[in-house]
């Protein structure tokens, strides 16, 4: 199976008109894609994008946050298995942005981690470090730490499901993008960490994606990384031009 994925992450952005077409016009233009591509979309708009993208070759939908308990009194807060009841697939969990706005840590994100899963669907974990952490060099220590308090209490078939993003925080919505090399590097180290705790073959059917202002006229050739299988894009996700010629970078 195909490791390769592009999953845009529309963040708060869009009505629900302007997503519904953003939706279609995406499709309209990449027709059946040589890869998974998912639409990461605010939660009034789940249930409408998951209508759109029905039926249709290797599109999905993915919830941006949902919240870690089944169930109770949780005001304005979204379960795993509502999620899964309409047919959404993925849940992006972990991402800097809650990190820093909600206080979501490794420890929490653990918690929403399990029951997705629990619930059937699948988790894009985010990870990666600030600007400060990676001109002390620090990345790796960073990024192992919470890769492994995050995904290590999981089972061998639970990380079957899991996708990671890896995103340096400095290059998200910065329009500074870590070099090929930079991410490379982070991907392989986080596959190996991966393949260390859980088994060579997990870690080689793992998708490890790159997040951090993906462009059309850089993603070919980040994407053409062996360990980088994909992207999360966020700022460009929004276009459906910028969007589809990065759904095209990938070779399939
Ligand atoms: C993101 O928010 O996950 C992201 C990668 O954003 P951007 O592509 O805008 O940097």
């Amino acid at each position: 199976m195909s490791r390769t994925m592009v999953a845009g992450n529309w963040k708060m952005n869009t009505s629900p008109a302007e997503g519904a077409r953003l939706i279609q016009e995406v499709m309209e233009k990449v027709g059946t894609p040589a890869t998974r591509v998912v639409f990461g979309v605010p939660a009034l708009q789940l249930m409408q994008a998951q209508e759109l993208v029905a039926g249709h070759t290797n599109y999905a939908i993915a919830a941006q946050n949902m919240h870690q308990e089944t169930s109770g009194a949780y005001t304005g807060e979204i379960s795993a298995g509502m999620l899964s009841e309409v047919g959404i697939e993925y849940v992006i969990l972990g991402h800097s942005e809650r990190r820093d706005y909600a206080g979501e840590d490794d420890d929490l994100i653990n918690l929403k981690i399990q029951r997705a899963l629990e619930a059937g669907l699948r988790p894009i974990y985010c990870c990666g470090e600030k600007l400060d952490i990676r001109e002390a060099g620090n990345q790796e220590l960073v990024v192992g730490k919470q890769v492994e308090q995050a995904l290590y209490s999981l089972d061998p078939e639970q990380i079957e499901k899991i996708v990671i993003a890896y995103e340096p925080v400095w290059a998200i919505g910065t329009g500074r993008t870590a070099s090929k090399e930079q991410a490379q590097d982070m991907h392989a180290y986080i596959r190996r960490m991966i393949a260390n705790q859980f088994g060579a073959d997990v870690a080689q059917n793992l998708t490890i994606l790159y997040g951090g202002s993906v462009k059309p006229n850089n993603a070919v050739e980040l994407f053409s990384q062996p360990d980088v299988d994909g992207g999360l894009v966020g700022g460009a996700s929004l276009d459906a031009e910028n969007f589809a010629a990065i759904v095209n970078a990938i070779g399939g």
